[in-house]
This record gives C-alpha cells, sequence and structure tokens, in this order.
C-alpha cells in the first residue's frame, strides 16, 4: 500500500501570529479527528517552522519546508541549511517547485544538489515536476516531465528513493484554477511511475507517492485522487483555509 499525502504549501502568505493559528487550528481539528490513512503535512515560511513544530501537539499533522539552500552551511548570507530545517523538527522539504525554477532559476543540477543534501539532513523530499502551457499544448509534457525526473532525480540511489515523494505540478494550473482533468493527471503519474520503474524497478515505483498539484480544491479532490496512480495533493491556494485544506484531506480519506 502506498502512502497517501495532502501537503499543504503555505507560500510566502500568513504573518508569524496567523500561521500558528492556522497551524493550531488545524491540529487541534486533527486532534479530534485523526486522519486514518493519509499523512498531512503543512510547509509554512521558514521563520514559522520552529514555532509552528511546537504547536502541532497531536502528532497527526507533520511540518515541511518550502525551499532549503544548495549548500549544507556557511557564508551564503540569507540562506536556509537543510539540517537548521530538520533542527525544527520538520520532516519534509518542498524542491523544485514551478515558483523555484521560474522566479529564482533554480535548474536540475542545483534541484539535484539540493535533493542530496536534503536526504542527507534526513528530511523527506517533496520533488517538484511539471510543464507550462506551451508544452502542454505542443505535445511535450511528457518528455519535459521525464528531463525533470531524469536530472533532477536519477542521479540517487536506489536506497534514496525511499524518502522522495514525487508531485506533478502543471504550472498551467498553479494557482489559475485551470486544474488538470483526472484524466490527465492519471496520464501523466502512470507516466512518472513507469520512469521509476524504468531506473529503480517495480518495489521502488510501486510504493513511490505521487501528488498532484495545481488548482486542487474541495470541489475537485475527490475526482482527482479517484484515479489510480494519484496519490495525493500538494496544494497551494486551499491549503491557507482550513476548511478547504480539511475537506481535501477527507477526500483523499475517502476515495
Ligand atoms: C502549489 O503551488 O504547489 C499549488 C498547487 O498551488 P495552487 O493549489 O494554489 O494551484
Amino acid at each position: 500500500m502506498r502512502k497517501k499525502i495532502v501537503a499543504g504549501n503555505w507560500k510566502m502568505n500568513m504573518n508569524y501570529e496567523e500561521g500558528i493559528e492556522l497551524a493550531v487550528s488545524l491540529d487541534k481539528y486533527f486532534t479530534d479527528k485523526a486522519p486514518s490513512g493519509t499523512e498531512v503535512i503543512i510547509c509554512p515560511p521558514f521563520i514559522h517552522l520552529a514555532a509552528v513544530s511546537q504547536a502541532l501537539k497531536s502528532g497527526n499533522i507533520a511540518l515541511g519546508a518550502q525551499n532549503c539552500a544548495s549548500e549544507a552551511s556557511g557564508a551564503f548570507t540569507g540562506e536556509v541549511s537543510a539540517s537548521m530545517i530538520s533542527s525544527t523538527g520538520a520532516e519534509y522539504v518542498i524542491i523544485g517547485h514551478s515558483e523555484r525554477r521560474t522566479f529564482y532559476n533554480e535548474d536540475d543540477s542545483l534541484l539535484n544538489k539540493k535533493t542530496i543534501l536534503a536526504l542527507e539532513s534526513g528530511l523527506k523530499v517533496i520533488f517538484c515536476c511539471g510543464e507550462i502551457k506551451e508544452q502542454r499544448e505542443n505535445g511535450s509534457h511528457f518528455e519535459v516531465v521525464k528531463r525533470q525526473i531524469e536530472k533532477g532525480l536519477f542521479p540517487l540511489g536506489k536506497e534514496a528513493m525511499e524518502n522522495i515523494i514525487i508531485a506533478y505540478e502543471p504550472v498551467w494550473a498553479i494557482g489559475t484554477g485551470l486544474t488538470a482533468t483526472p484524466d490527465q493527471a492519471q496520464e501523466m503519474h502512470l507516466h512518472i511511475r513507469g520512469l521509476v520503474r524504468e531506473k529503480y524497478g517495480t518495489e521502488i515505483a510501486d510504493k513511490l507517492t505521487i501528488l498532484y498539484g495545481g488548482s486542487c480544491n474541495p470541489s475537485n479532490a475527490a475526482d482527482i485522487f479517484s484515479r489510480p496512480d494519484v496519490d495525493g495533493g500538494l496544494i497551494g491556494g486551499a491549503s491557507l483555509r482550513k476548511d478547504d485544506f480539511v475537506a481535501i484531506v477527507e477526500a483523499r480519506e475517502q476515495t
């Protein structure tokens, strides 16, 4: 059985007080109603991590960061290392989000470097991939995602894959209100699982959790999650609203 996951990516939203408030209220909700088969993760901004870690008392919500440095430590002003993230109690880190690729020019080899450092620091990596609109329209989307995964992940050894989650996030669907259809999500997830199978074998591929991300919300989540290779979601906008996030977790629980 693969692990089902619903992860919230808060991006650069929520000041410190608001962030703690949201974390506390989610924690209270999931204390009373513990998810039975879904790992719930929240990924607040860096400066919230330590306090959110303390606020999550139920043990039913895991913590993640949205990025990490590409160096282990030292004179890199403004950066936050994977080991610092891990020292807050966070267990996950998102790497390769399209906003990092686009706005901060993070390329495949840098993302591979970050992934290695994150794994060495004991973090699990939510590795994002996905095509832009033009690539979907010209039919190169499968090739684009293949390249991102081959360059970003496939230098890793087999054991490392135990701590990798892949998030397929078509860039044209992120924050746009446009969602991939369940069929589009399923066929790309199947493609990704196939690539992993070819490289690492059936056991690793069958165990790999693959999340869908891109305008996932309470009305479309159940449909998307009903597909066999969609193991959960990486949720942006809707993760900032407690009721919506909870509804998406429940959709995952029920499908
Ligand atoms: C994301 O940024 O990872 C994301 C999926 O955003 P949204 O849900 O807002 O499209």
